[in-house]
Order: structure tokens, then sequence, then C-alpha cells
């Protein structure tokens, strides 16, 4: 059995595979050497399922069964892919099921398909060739949501693999390229596609990357410089005004893009229109440098968007450690050499740009599997996550260096009676008050009925989602009240910063223990003297005249103390109250049970197990 993780990019236009053993990485290659398997799927009438080459060489013959770009559509629904639809030929279907939840699938012959079931045929593939892997890390789009990143886990889960994660593809490229080893500093990743072009800012501190901003443009790739070509011979060269079949046009691309491949290494290319049943005999020469007079522009607009997405990241240009080429487009001399000048600095180029995706994932794999050790955490929490309690401290729920995804859950109460709301803060910091930390946000979980303090059960979760997003849940038990809120911690922060915040807290130690130690003791005071004034208030417990001096005495004595700043002084005084409270409070107690029995109906005593 093939117990290794594979890395997989499930890309756009082209799917691939890779291997990463003993720090080595390999990509998947079939019989003729090719790794890069076109994400394209095709059914013929007959039942026969065709992917990637084979497909894409029937979506000449056939093309409303042929299906591509299918990762424009997984994990969304229609009304997202409005902007996408003009570029869609095949159908597309919107169902509402019964729980609910909106399905979109395509028709391929006479059948639906749903985007998962299609994604998950390109990775059967994928699979099958990388020799039948059963665990696997794959890529996605760094903006892509939780829906669509569900929606890939679950193409994967078809596709009988184990998804251990789902990483973003600019982090994977920066991981190719052993980025991770770097101790800070900020990289780009500009990753130009078949049909989709991003720009992503990554900060790198001790190994752990995150994404500063993305910016983009999802119809900017590839095919938009085969256009330029097909443009070039069609209007320039041959100035033809024929109107064109699709069959045609088709032929016309699948020619352009060699031609486009070639100009990337030579200076000029054949434009061979001999297969063409429309024009004749003719093979059309074309220089790279018309080549580039035609694409400047969208090349221009790539760079704009990088424009963009530093400005969100608040980066200079000038202060970007790091470019990574990614994306077979970005093999244009042109794109290369306009990306150089606008940030001032060679991009990184040497891993094959189609293929370093793959090879990040399969090192990410490689880290998973525990076999990579002289590599470092890969994201973690930062800096420890809690809520603010009771007197100003921070309980954490989450502590830093924690990996990714993270989930905590404990349970808290009330501190006065018939509270029926609470105000939950969320801190990050390492400090033990909250004062100290830094505020993340607040919600408030409210309509919960009243009851005495300390009878609310709340939990109280926290989740980090693969992102860094923490979402933060509340629920009451009783009543099954709930609230939450989704907050984006330690964002902007730098490595000095988190370090920094780190010493204090080593700093500060001592004395926060002490104030810590304080506010858990006054809380526990002021419960128990609640409790106190309730027992001495209770007619029915007919407490003795001397008995209640003995409380009321000790109950003074412990308001007292609570006044000094000692801790130690606290604890004593608390714990002798409590020895002389014990005794009433079992008093108080069983009086509760009794009247409560007493107003009882005898099925409902039954029903109690009484
Ligand atoms: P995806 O969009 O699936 O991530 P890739 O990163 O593999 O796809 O990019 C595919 C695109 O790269 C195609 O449009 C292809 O024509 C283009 N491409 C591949 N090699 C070259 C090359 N040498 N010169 C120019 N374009 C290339
Ligand atoms: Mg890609």
């Amino acid at each position: 059995m093939n117990d290794e993780i594979v890395g997989i990019d499930l890309g756009t236009t082209f799917s691939l595979a890779a291997y990463s053993r003993n720090g080595k990485t390999e990509v998947v290659r079939d019989s003729k050497g090719n790794c890069l398997i076109p994400s394209i799927i095709s059914i013929h009438r007959d039942g026969n399922v065709f992917v990637g080459s084979e497909a894409k060489s029937r979506s000449l013959s056939d093309p409303t069964d042929t299906i591509f770009s299918i990762k424009r559509l997984i994990g969304r629904n229609l009304k997202d892919l409005e902007r996408d639809l003009p570029y869609i030929p095949y159908q597309i279907k919107e169902t509402v099921r019964e729980d609910g939840r909106i399905i979109l699938t395509v028709k391929i012959g006479d059948k639906d398909f749903t985007p998962e079931e299609v994604s998950a045929i390109i990775l059967g593939e994928v699979k099958r060739l990388a020799g039948n892997p059963q665990k696997a890390v794959i890529t996605v789009p760094a903006y892509f949501d939780d829906a669509q990143r569900q929606a890939t886990r679950d193409a994967g889960k078809i596709a009988g693999l184990d998804v251990l994660r789902i990483i973003n593809e600019p982090t994977a490229a920066a991981l190719a390229y052993g980025l991770d080893r770097k101790r800070s500093g900020t990289i780009v990743v500009y990753d130009l596609g078949g049909g989709t072009f991003d720009c992503s800012v990554l900060s790198i501190s001790d190994g752990v990357f995150k994404v500063l901003s993305t910016n983009g443009d999802t119809h900017l790739g590839g095919d938009d410089f085969d256009h330029a070509i097909m443009e070039l011979i069609i209007n320039d060269k041959l100035q033809s005004k024929s109107k064109l079949t699709p069959v045609s046009i088709a032929a016309l691309k699948m020619e352009a893009d060699k031609t486009k491949r070639i100009l990337s290494s030579d200076q000029t290319a054949q434009f061979n229109l001999k297969e063409l049943p429309f024009i004749g005999e003719k093979l059309i020469e074309i220089t790279r440098e018309e080549f580039e007079v035609k694409v400047a522009p969208l090349v221009e607009r790539t760079i704009q968007c990088c424009k963009r997405a530093l400005k969100d990241a608040g980066v200079k240009s000038t202060s970007v450690d790091e470019i990574v080429m990614v994306g077979g487009s970005s093999r244009i001399p042109l794109v290369r050499k306009m990306v150089q000048e606008f940030f001032n600095k060679k991009p990184l180029t040497s891993i094959n740009p189609d293929e370093a995706i793959a090879i990040g994932a399969a090192v990410q794999g490689e880290i998973l599997s525990g076999k990579r050790k002289n590599l470092l955490l890969l994201d973690v929490i930062p800096l420890s996550l809690g809520i603010e309690t009771l007197g100003g401290a921070i309980s954490k729920l989450i502590h830093r260096n924690t990996t990714i995804p993270a989930i905590a859950t404990e349970r808290f109460s009330t501190g006065v009676d018939n509270q029926t709301g609470i105000v939950f803060n969320i801190y990050q910091g390492e400090r033990e008050l909250a004062k100290d930390c830094k505020n993340l946000g607040k919600f408030i979980l409210s309509g919960f009925p009243p009851m005495p303090a300390q009878m609310p059960q709340v939990d109280v979760s926290f989740i980090v989602d693969a992102n860094g997003i923490l979402t933060v849940s509340a629920r009451e038990i009783r009543s099954g009240v709930e609230a939450s809120v989704k907050v984006q911690p330690a964002s902007g922060l730098s490595k000095d910063e988190i370090e920094n915040i780190v010493l204090e807290s080593i700093e500060h130690a001592d004395e926060d223990f002490k104030q810590r130690m304080l506010i858990e003791l006054r809380n526990k005071a002021g419960i128990d003297l609640n409790h106190a004034r309730r027992i001495i208030s209770n007619k029915d417990l007919k407490i003795k005249h001397e008995d209640m001096e003995l409380i009321v005495n000790s109950m003074a004595s412990l308001e007292n103390s609570l006044k000094q700043n000692d801790p130690g002084t606290i604890k004593n005084i608390l714990d002798k109250f409590q020895t002389i409270l014990t005794p009433f409070a079992s008093m108080a107690m069983d009086a509760a049970a009794k009247t409560y029995l007493a107003n009882q109906k005898p099925e409902q005593l039954n029903d109690l197990g009484i």
C-alpha cells in the first residue's frame, strides 16, 4: 500500500502531483514524461469517461460533453458566479435540496454532476498516476472561502483521498523555494496561470507563513495570451473578415497556445495554418516583438493588481524580500521582465513555474508525516487566545504555538445573581491580566433565563481555522442560547513584536501571578459572601444568635482582608470563613431540597427517581 502523502495542485487548467522524500522533491510524470494533467473531463454518450489530455482532444469533436475550469464553480452558487457565467459554455443548474442547501450541477450528456464530483474525477486521475496514495495535501487559492475549501476537501474524499490539509497555493509556492527557513521577511507570490492571475503578499516569521493580502483577476491568464495571438493572425496578418465556426476557433486556439510557448524561448515562431481547413496551407511567422506589443497591456494589468495587493498589505515594493513566479504563463519573458522592473529585484524562477505549487504541497505533506524534522513548525498560533473573566483576569483557551487548525472549549458561569447575559471580551497575549493583552473584539450572549450566580453553564469554544481566523462561540447549556463572533487575530504583528510580548510576560510573571491570585481570591470571596448573606437572611433556618454573630464577624473580617493586596492573608481568612460557613450552607441546602420536594406532585417525583 502506498502510505506516502502526496501533494496535489488542483489547478483551473492543469493539475499535477508531487512527492517529497527525505527532503528531495519530485513531480509525478506519465510514461511520456508529462506531469501536467489538463483539468478537463469528457463523458462519451456510451458512458465512457475521459480525463486530462484525452478529454482535451475530445473538446474539439464533442464540446458540449466536455467540462473544463470546474475550479471556478467549486463551493459556489449561481449568484457567486454572475461574473463568470458569460465565460462558461456548459449548462449549469442550481437545485435547492430539502435541507435548504443549494447544489450546483453541470450537465454532461444527460447526467448532472456536482463540481465536487467533476473535481473528484480529475483528482482520481491524479491519484492513479501517483500510484494510488491514500493521503494528500491539496492546494487552493488563498482567497478561497470556507465553502470552497470544504468543497475541495469533499472532492478529495469522493476520490478516496484522506485530505490531511488544504493549504494556500502561494504558501505552497514559497515552501517549494524553502522560504520557510527564513527568519523573517515579506514575499510576493506572482501566479499567472491558464485563466487566472493571483498576486499574494505573505509574511514569514520563524517558519510561519501568513497571507497579508491577495489581489488578482479571475479572468486574466494564458487564455488571453492565446487570444492575442489569434487576433494577430486573423485581424492583423490575414485581415480575414469571415466568420469562424466554434470548431475552427478551438483549433486556432490550440495552435496559438503552441506558438505562444515557442515564443517564450525563441524570437520567432511559425503559426501553422495547415491543419485549419478554412484557410488552406500556410505558415505565418510571428516575432516575439509583435507578440509583446499585443500582450503588454495584459501584463500591465497584473502589475496594477500587484500594486493593490502591496497597498492592502501595507508593504512598499522596495521592502519585498523575494518574488516567487509561478503559473505556466509566468514563463513569458515579457512577464518576467515587467515584474523585475516593477519590484526592482530579480524574481525567483528556478523551479518550473507550473510545478512549484505541487512541490510545495508535497513538502507540507512530508512535514506532516513527521519525516522532515529539520523544518520549523508551520502554521501555528503565534500568541495565546483567551477571554476576560470576572475581575479582569484572562482565561487562555488556546496557548501560543498550538498548530492550526485548533479547537478548545471551556465552561464558564455567571458571577452575579439573575444575570441574563454575559459580555465576552476576547484577548490575545501572554500576560495574565486583560489590561496587558490585546483586545480582539467582544460579543454578547444574552437572553438566557435569570438564575442564581454560578448556575448558568456556558460553554465557550475557540476555533482557529486553517487561515488563522478565530471563531468564538458561546452556548448556555440549559437554555440553548447561543452567540458567536469571528475575528482575525495577530494581523500585522511582526516576529519581533511577538517576541517582545513573550519576553514581557516572562519579566512580569511573578507580579502577574500575584495579581491573578488576588483576582481569583476576590471572585471566590465575593461569591461566598453573597452566599453567606442569603443564609443569614433566611429566617427558616432558625440560626442561633451566637452562630449568627460568628458568621457576621467572619464576614466582616473577610471583607476587610479584601481591601489588602496580599493574597496570602486573603487566602487564610477565606479558608477560615469557609470552615465556619460550611455547616450552615448544608443546612440551607437541606431546607431548599425539602421545600422543593414539598412543592412537587408525586408523578414528578417519580421522574426524578425519588
Ligand atoms: P493553472 O491555471 O491551472 O494554475 P498553469 O499554472 O499550469 O495552470 O498555467 C497554464 C498556462 O500556462 C496555460 O495557459 C499555458 O498555455 C501557459 N504556459 C505553459 N507553458 C508556457 C510557456 N512556455 N510560455 C507561455 N505560456 C505557457
Ligand atoms: Mg495554478
